[in-house]
């Protein structure tokens, strides 16, 4: 069975990642290997973001390391808050916080329009991969739902009258780019017999 250590501490992600990946893979989290919950990300990108992530596991576990790096970009906001989306308003990490700045921003814009990006880093000694994952959509007038984390109650996808925080669980991991970024990861490892 191939292990994976989950490099991510945000509770949200690892309850979509153990329901999204297929049982074939034994999960390993952070806490199980000693290693803090949050990692070290200061890159100016996803991809290196994901990457740094999985790079400082690996090189403390040497185990085949996958590590997400998420951003909701905003047409209107020329991408933001993009990589930042996490301190958006501030180091708190706050998500009430962070929605009601995009909100605000967004007050009388015309084009809500949104998409969520996520790098999904896979590092093993085999080397090096990155995943990518988007689902377009929109931002709405205030937040609806209490299901998701993060930016989900203000995220509507494309084709849906339900937000990320109204959708099922199930119904998001279809359709969302974490599920998308992470079936990549998942073929191209069965791919290569793991
Ligand atoms: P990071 O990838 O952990 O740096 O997360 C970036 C920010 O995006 C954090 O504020 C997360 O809460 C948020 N975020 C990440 N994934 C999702 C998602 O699937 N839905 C809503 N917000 C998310």
């Amino acid at each position: 069975m191939t292990e994976l250590l989950i490099c991510t501490g945000n509770p949200g992600k690892v309850a979509e990642l153990k329901a999204i990946l297929p049982a074939s893979f034994k999960l390993i989290m952070l806490a199980d290997v000693g290693l803090p919950a949050d990692l070290p990300e200061t890159g100016t990108t996803l991809e290196e973001n994901a990457l740094q992530k999985a790079r400082f596991a690996f090189e403390r576990t040497r185990m085949t390391c996958i590590a997400d790096d998420t951003g909701l970009e905003v047409t209107a906001l020329h991408g933001a808050p993009g990589v930042y989306s996490a301190r958006y308003a501030g180091g708190s990490k706050d998500p009430k916080a962070n929605m009601n700045k995009v909100l605000e921003k967004l007050q009388d814009v015309p084009d809500r329009s949104a998409r969520f990006r996520t790098v999904m880093a896979l590092i093993s000694k085999e080397g090096e991969h990155t995943f990518v994952g988007e689902v377009a959509g929109s931002i709405t007038e205030s937040p609806r739902g209490t299901l998701g984390f993060g930016y989900d109650p203000i995220f509507l996808p494309e084709m849906s009258d339900l937000t990320f925080a109204e959708l099922d669980p199930k119904q998001k991991n279809a359709i969302s780019h974490r599920g998308n970024a992470v079936w990549k990861l998942v073929r191209f490892l069965q791919e290569q017999g793991r």
